[in-house]
């Protein structure tokens, strides 16, 4: 059950941007409103500054986001099949937002984790934000697919682990328990390009994955890798605040 929107949260949405809108509603255990013209309300009272008013180039964005940053590349809609990615929806990640909801250490992430059963196997999530109740809703519509294309996700290379992206000082939403790997012996992954680096253009794009199986995961808040220009195919992650946005609420 959501929890219900504080008075408060209802008046002031009026006016917010979308993105503003889908933030504040995808992360109702940690955000509880917006106060204009320009402060994200924290449910501990805190405020952070929704646009910073910096003018950033992408790197800038990767590495000092504001919350409006992770919005700037619009995550395409679900009939946008196959992907031709130009940009990367998602990957700029405000890292205290998910601090806040999912914790800011290991050992205070791992207090959150619960087991999801998928395909045979237990894999480790977090509870908080109803992460595990969408992995497992997942799972559930995964199974009721035709068998051929089981082989892309019954595998899964792991869900929780506390680490930075490879090749960048920025951590890995791994590390919150709200990412999961799956079928990596048909993933692509724009660093097994032979001579792909962060400081050139991102290498052509590839992807074996079929989009019954992506549809799926979208449909419960989990974006897919497969989407960036930097792809990462086996990749899957919980930002229902960026599917939200592909069809803001009015
Ligand atoms: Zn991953």
């Amino acid at each position: 059950m959501p929890l219900p929107l504080p008075a408060v949260l209802v008046v002031s949405l009026l006016g917010l941007p979308d993105a503003a809108t889908c933030l504040v509603q995808s992360y109702p255990e940690v955000l509880c409103g917006f106060e204009a013209p320009n402060s994200l309300v924290l449910c501990n009272g805190d405020r952070i500054p929704w646009d910073d008013g910096r003018s950033k180039t992408i790197d800038e964005r990767f590495y000092e986001p504001d919350p409006e940053d992770m919005f700037v590349w619009p995550y395409p809609s679900a009939s946008e099949w196959p992907p031709f990615p130009t940009t990367d929806p998602g990957r700029i990640r405000f890292e205290r937002l998910f601090e806040a909801a999912y914790g800011d250490a290991p050992a205070k992430v791992t207090e959150h984790l619960v087991t999801v059963r998928w395909f045979g196997r237990n894999v480790r999530v977090s509870r908080r934000n109803g992460v595990a109740r969408h992995l497992q809703a997942v799972a559930t519509d995964l199974d009721r697919l035709p068998r051929r294309f089981r082989r892309y996700f019954t595998h899964t290379s792991g869900t929780y682990n506390w680490r930075t992206i490879k090749g960048s000082a920025v951590r890995s939403l791994h590390s919150y328990g709200i990412a999961i790997d799956v079928g990596i012996e048909f993933s692509n992954y724009w660093r097994w390009v032979p001579g792909a680096t962060r400081d050139a253009a991102p290498p052509p794009y590839e992807n074996r994955f079929p989009r019954e199986v992506v549809e799926v995961f979208e449909r419960h808040g989990f974006i897919w890798g497969g989407r960036w220009a930097h792809f990462d195919t086996m990749h899957f992650e919980y930002r229902p605040e960026l599917l939200c946005a592909r069809s803001p609420p009015r």
